[in-house]
């Protein structure tokens, strides 16, 4: 170490050698004062970590961490290269209420809980124009490439990994896809060159004048190509012996085709297809700056929906997402070569059993009536105050009360959502519900349970009411499955790093997805997305 800083004279030093001979006693001190500070300032033993020039942002939509564990074997594309090269968490988890895809999404590459990003749900009641809204519906835009109306990132609050690379001057390029809009824009952020997401309506892939005027000529000819059309009439069948036909797709080449492939593998077969379309036309990877590209496969998580996590069909289908990531890592190795990738992936959440399969092996579980949960409240309220339109609007981000009714009756806001509270919690199998000034005043229990209810909540956009069902039940819907909950099925997610300065290995404390953005941002030497929460996984770091 001192032998490396003396022969790395710092030119501070040798300006000072240069004085006459009547400061030589003062030099020595000088010099061996910045020699003492060359030793401290010399960089360490360890090589500087290669910087990548791809960061590839991987997320599967309903995807839980079992099925890495309980499809092991079943493996041998994308998720044995991840599962033996990478760093794997297994612990990880989406740390926060509700956990739905549109929460998911923001917080990957932002680190921010849903009370910093804004993001509180799917779709949520927008008290300042009394509409519904999603995540990214953007009535100031227009749709590409399909009528409509376009969506953009405006409502999320902080900043992305991709708008931090930008913002350094450190950034290439920066795009996202998915099928669903939210999971192309939310991951890729502000700055973003451009997302797109699939068109059910024409089985094309569009974006919106939030990012240019028109689409780009290479996603126009990838639309020309009608490379949705190729699955008409085919048979998806189990890629693991015996070959069970799970499903034939349809030959009518119309919405409800292309709104079919979404739920079954050919969804996911699409986003490939074009992610790798945009690397070759965008030359991702062979910029001066980092760039970034974000993939979000869906069909997953609509098959998952309608099946559960039990069925053949979602085994099939992770089996298939395998291979498709094999496809996909193989075809980045031979544009860019092994190693100038730095690769990411999780899940925006996991699912529950379906809750009649619980019920046959003996566990928990069912189904509790959405309407009976607004009946209560509304009969406790009418009961209570007399009778009046006092709900507004209910969905995963809360139960919305009608706070002009209650302006108007001058009532105090905070016993009418006790009164509705106390009505909803008598309810089986309701385990807990919080109001509004509860969470804003942090009144919840220090538990797993209270502190990711309390992250979900942000009080411009939240319901006055949350409510939190008991494990393994499921409010509203007759058949299939769902998530949206802070138990483990919802929350547990895979959580993996592969690439250059990642050590490999398995890695067993408990981590938060929050604490992907800000470990990235420290590898590639950006600012740290302003609404992240995150820890910076060091352990992972250095290799
Ligand atoms: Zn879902």
């Amino acid at each position: 170490m001192a032998q490396r800083a003396t022969s790395r004279k710092s030119p501070l030093v040798f300006a000072v050698a240069r004085l006459d001979g009547m400061k030589q006693c003062r030099v020595l001190i000088c010099s061996f004062f910045l020699a003492s500070i060359t030793v401290w300032a010399a960089p360490p033993a360890q090589p500087v970590p290669k910087r990548p020039k791809l960061v590839l942002g991987i997320v599967i939509d309903q995807f839980r961490y079992d099925y890495l564990t309980r499809f092991r074997k079943d493996y041998t594309g994308g998720f044995v290269r991840l599962l033996e090269n990478g760093a794997v968490f297994t612990n990880a988890h989406q740390a926060h209420v509700p956990t739905v895809t549109a929460v998911g999404h923001s917080t990957f590459l932002t680190g921010a809980t849903p009370a910093l990003s804004g993001i509180v749900a799917n779709d949520w009641y927008d008290r300042e124009t009394g509409k519904t809204v999603t995540s990214v519906s953007d009535d100031t835009t227009e749709l590409l490439g399909a009528p409509g109306k376009g969506s953009s990132p405006r409502r999320l609050l902080v900043s992305t990994l991709g708008d931090e690379l930008k913002i350094s001057g450190k950034g290439g390029k920066v795009i996202g896809i998915s099928i669903k809009d939210r999971s192309a824009i939310l991951p890729s952020g502000h700055m973003a060159d451009g997302a797109y997401w699939f068109d059910a309506g024409t089985g094309d892939f569009v974006s919106s004048t939030y990012y240019f005027a028109q689409l780009p000529e290479w996603a126009a000819e990838f639309n020309k190509s009608r490379r949705a059309d190729a699955y008409s009439g085919v048979s998806w069948k189990s890629i693991i012996p015996p070959a069970i036909v799970f499903r034939t797709m349809g030959t009518a080449q119309n919405a409800k085709f292309y709104g079919s492939l979404e739920s079954s593998p050919y969804g996911n077969e699409l986003i490939e297809q074009f992610a790798e379309r945009a690397i070759a036309a965008e030359g991702l990877g062979r910029h001066d700056g980092i760039d970034l590209l974000t993939v979000s496969f869906s069909a997953n998580d609509y098959v998952g929906h309608a099946l559960g996590p039990d069925s053949p069909e979602v085994r099939d289908m992770s089996v298939r997402t395998d291979r498709l990531l094999g496809k996909l890592f193989a075809y980045l190795d031979a544009r860019l070569g092994p190693g100038n990738v730095l690769m990411v992936l999780t899940a925006d959440h996991g699912v529950a059993p379906i809750p009649e399969v619980n019920e046959k092996r003996k566990m928990p579980g069912g189904r509790i009536n959405a309407r009976s949960i607004v009946k209560a409240a509304e009969d406790a309220l009418d009961q209570k105050y007399g009778a009046g339109h006092w709900i507004l609007s209910t969905s995963e981000a809360g139960m919305y009360l009608n706070h002009q009714l209650i302006a108007e009756k001058k009532l105090q806001l905070e016993d009418v959502q006790e009164t509705a509270a106390r009505a909803i919690r008598r309810i089986p199998h309701i385990f807990r519900v919080y109001t509004a000034e509860q969470l804003f005043q942090g009144e919840v229990q220090a538990d797993t349970v209270g502190t990711r209810t309390e992250r979900g909540y942000n009080a411009g956009r939240s319901g006055d009411l949350i409510v939190i069902q008991d494990p393994y039940w499921l409010i509203g819907g007759n058949s299939g499955t769902s998530h949206s909950t802070p138990f483990d099925y919802d929350s547990h997610v895979p959580l993996v790093f592969c690439g250059a300065g990642v050590k490999p290995g398995r890695y067993y404390a408990t981590a938060a997805v929050n604490d992907v953005a800000p470990t990235l941002a420290t590898m590639l030497d950006v600012e740290i997305p302003s609404g992240s929460v995150g820890r910076v996984l060091s352990e992972i770091l250095g290799h």
